[in-house]
């Protein structure tokens, strides 16, 4: 996708010039999973694959979106979820458009023509990246005036309530404020954010795709959000400063290892070792250790497999094959399945890695998809 070509294709469908164009990276999460609604610390980053929107006014009642991917077009003058499997990608610019009018933003009618070249559905939260453009989109056409941050609350919003999907706000955090070479910690409590450099000149980002997607997701993330509440109120009766995973350490958690069920218990560490996973991976940046982040990511995915349990055995095969290869790996996201992400020296021939895809299919049957990431900028206007 190019500035011509999403040009092209708006101009081809609307018969007018876009008045805006719009750049959304997908995001991948270095480390710090499932501590985000544990009010933890993530560290996300944006990548170079994005959504792009084109975006014009159209002096009516009425907004016309078209997706490229999909082919489709959906016009609508209400914004209301739609349920038919085939405009179901239009949920996300107008659930956008739903919360902009909650913060007082009227829009008019739009003509929004989207790309872009994330993954759907892999787990690069190609949905925060479609979001997040079409409100840049508008926060530029309207002059909002709307910050990075309350672009990144007003997208999950959208999420949340248009989508009906209760993620969490890195996802939108990183596709807003994510910066090139750089990793963005985000403490999810408050949302205070800092950046650490990645040496890109010695090292790379691979993500392997599992190509499994269990259906199991949902109910066992809200399974496990239960579990972490559980175990909040646990720690509560000895310390009542615990209003969530976050105020604990895994020291208070083993304290109370007896007064727990063994599944609250293990769920309970692994944020909160997570957590202090995330900021000793910061220290490890900041002083170019790059053999402790990876460490600490294999440790990620010790945890996300035998406390956490939310690994699945393909995603178990990945990491373990990596071990001699890649510095640091895990598996990325939700869990389930999805990608693994490595933290691979540049020097590392392509080769070694086939051999490992190689032996994914042998065992699984499954063509493993590999794919390279480079840390970008943010959402930005072309
Ligand atoms: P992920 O965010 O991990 O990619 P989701 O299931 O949350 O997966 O979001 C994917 C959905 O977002 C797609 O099924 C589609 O509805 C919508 N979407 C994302 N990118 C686009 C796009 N370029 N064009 C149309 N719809 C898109
Ligand atoms: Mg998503």
């Amino acid at each position: 996708m190019n500035r011509q070509v999403i040009s092209g294709i708006f101009e081809s469908r609307f018969d007018q010039n876009p008045e805006v164009i719009v750049v959304a990276p997908g995001r991948i999460n270095i480390i710090g999973e499932h501590t985000d609604y544990n009010n933890g610390f993530v560290l996300p980053a944006a990548i170079e694959q994005a959504v792009w929107v084109a975006v014009s006014r159209n002096n009516g009642n009425e907004h016309h979106f078209y997706a490229a991917e999909y082919n489709s077009d959906f016009k609508t003058d209400k914004l209301l979820p739609v349920t038919d499997a085939d405009h179901r990608w239009a949920n996300y610019p107008m659930g956008a458009l739903s919360e902009l009018l909650v913060e007082g933003c009227e829009t008019g009618g739009l003509n929004i023509a989207i790309g872009g070249n994330v993954p759907l559905g892999a787990g690069l939260s190609s949905s925060a990246a479609l979001i997040s453009a079409v409100i840049v989109a508008v926060d530029d056409l309207f002059r909002a005036g709307l910050s990075r941050p309350d672009m990144a609350r007003i997208a999950q919003r959208a999420e949340n309530n248009f989508v009906g999907m209760q993620c969490g706000i890195m996802d939108m955090f990183a596709s807003l404020m994510g910066k090139q070479n750089h990793v963005l910690r985000l403490d999810c409590r408050n949302l205070e954010y800092s950046y650490s450099p990645f040496p890109d000149n010695e090292y790379r980002l691979l993500l392997l795709d599992s190509g499994v997607k269990h259906q199991l997701v949902d109910s066992e993330y809200n399974t496990r959000r239960k579990e972490c509440e559980a175990g909040v109120q646990i720690l509560r009766k000895s310390h009542p400063e615990v209003n969530s995973l976050r105020d604990a350490t895994p020291e208070m958690v083993l304290e109370h290892a007896g007064k727990m069920s063994d599944k609250v218990f293990r769920r309970c560490l692994f944020v909160t070792e997570e957590n202090n996973r995330v900021n000793a991976v910061c220290d490890a940046l900041e002083s170019g250790n790059m053999n402790l982040v990876g460490e600490l990511m294999y440790q990620s995915h010790a945890g996300l497999r035998n406390l956490y349990e939310v690994c699945v055995e393909e995603t178990n095969f990945l990491t373990d094959s990596m071990r001699g290869l890649a510095c640091g790996a895990r598996q990325m996201g939700g869990g389930f399945g999805g990608c693994t992400i490595n933290l691979l020296k540049k020097s590392v021939p392509d080769k070694a890695v086939e051999r490992v895809a190689a032996a994914y299919f042998e065992r699984f049957g499954t063509k493993l998809r590999t794919l390279p990431v480079k840390i970008s900028d943010g959402a930005h206007i072309l």
